[in-house]
């Protein structure tokens, strides 16, 4: 299978990686000049649970790409907010053929999909893999996670294809499954990113110090609120006692995970880069404009984010 992957930073990396690891013609596209000369000159360097592996991927700046490539599988790896430009550069090679894996943090995704990509070739999904960027052309890939997606359309053609990708992720060992309740699975994690991303970028904090704080609880649930108001108009319950606990359970654990600055954080505060706080907070927002629903707490906090991003002139 012919797999391209648009976006290669630190997680089209890795699942570049894996999936060429595990035998699969793979192709990297990324906007990112630095990093795509890197790869060209060098290979991907990446550290792979201790190990050093240099691996000749070819990779295309997307604004470069050659009309002749085609694609069996295009996984979608961008920052939210470059979506659409690489959804734009990608088009000549989305054929008829063609299926499009959509795993990006936030929520709506698909909306902008569509208007590129026919409705039933498309995927959407969630992993709990992580990575991150040592420099242009090297990555950092510690631990292990999974993957969940499920076919946006709703028939037995595009369920065959989800679970032909689902049997070619679990190849290279990305523990993928398809999932029924995928959009229930999106809103959950885009609620962890909602309250931990955007609080503790703002607040220069670590998760288990911002879960100390006395206002901690009430925050977090306030903005659940919002996310799980908004989800019941896409049929999605979300229980909000039960997902605060899970976010209070699992990010404030200072043995896992609780001492880690979210990658919003990072972004901003560490690499001056902008934030997807748009497609997390910010999309409650518009999805309750457009249903009359209110979401103060997650409007003030995207609007907190950009004053920051504006401030610290991000790019
Ligand atoms: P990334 O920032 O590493 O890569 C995204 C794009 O930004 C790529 O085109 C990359 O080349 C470019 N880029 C990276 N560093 C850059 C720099 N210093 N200067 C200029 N361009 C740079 O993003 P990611 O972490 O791979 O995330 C992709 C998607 O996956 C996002 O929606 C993210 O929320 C989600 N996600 C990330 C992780 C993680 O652990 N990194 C885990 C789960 C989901």
């Amino acid at each position: 299978m012919n797999i391209t992957i648009a976006g290669a930073g630190a997680m089209g990396s890795r699942f570049g990686l894996m999936l060429h690891l595990a035998g699969h013609k793979v192709t990297l596209i990324d906007g990112w000049e630095e990093h795509v000369k890197a790869i060209q000159k060098n290979g991907l360097q990446a550290n792979l649970n201790g190990e050093q592996i240099i691996a000749k991927l070819p990779i295309y700046l997307q604004s470069e790409l050659k009309p002749a490539l085609s694609s069996d599988l295009i996984i979608l790896f961008t920052k939210a907010m470059q979506l659409e430009a690489m959804l734009t550069d990608i088009q000549p090679l989305i054929k008829e053929h063609t299926n499009v894996l959509c795993l990006l943090n936030g929520i709506g995704h698909e909306e902008i999909i569509e208007r590129y990509v026919p409705k039933d070739h498309i995927m959407i999904g969630n992993t709990m893999w992580t990575a991150g960027m040592e420099g242009p052309g090297q990555v950092k890939l510690f631990g292990n996670g999974t993957v969940a997606l499920k076919n946006l359309v709703s028939d037995s053609k595009a369920k065959d294809t989800a679970d032909h990708i689902v049997e070619i992720l679990n190849s290279a060992g990305l523990n993928a499954q398809y999932s029924e309740d995928i959009l229930h699975a999106i809103y959950k994690k885009a609620c962890v990113n909602g309250t931990m991303n955007g609080l503790c970028t703002i607040l220069l904090s670590n998760m288990a110090d911002f879960g100390d704080t006395t206002p901690a609880h009430t925050i977090v649930q306030q903005i659940v609120n919002e996310f799980a108001a908004v989800a019941k108009y896409e049929n999605v319950d979300l229980n909000v006692e039960e997902t605060v606990d899970y976010i209070e359970k699992n990010c404030y654990n200072r043995d896992t995970i609780g001492l880690h600055h979210p990658s919003m954080y990072q972004d901003l505060n560490e690499h001056n880069r902008l934030t997807e706080i748009d497609y997390i907070n910010g999309a409650v927002v518009r999805k309750g404009q457009k249903h009359g629903v209110q979401t103060p707490y997650c409007s003030f906090l995207t609007e907190l984010v950009h004053c920051k991003e504006q401030i610290l002139g991000a790019k």
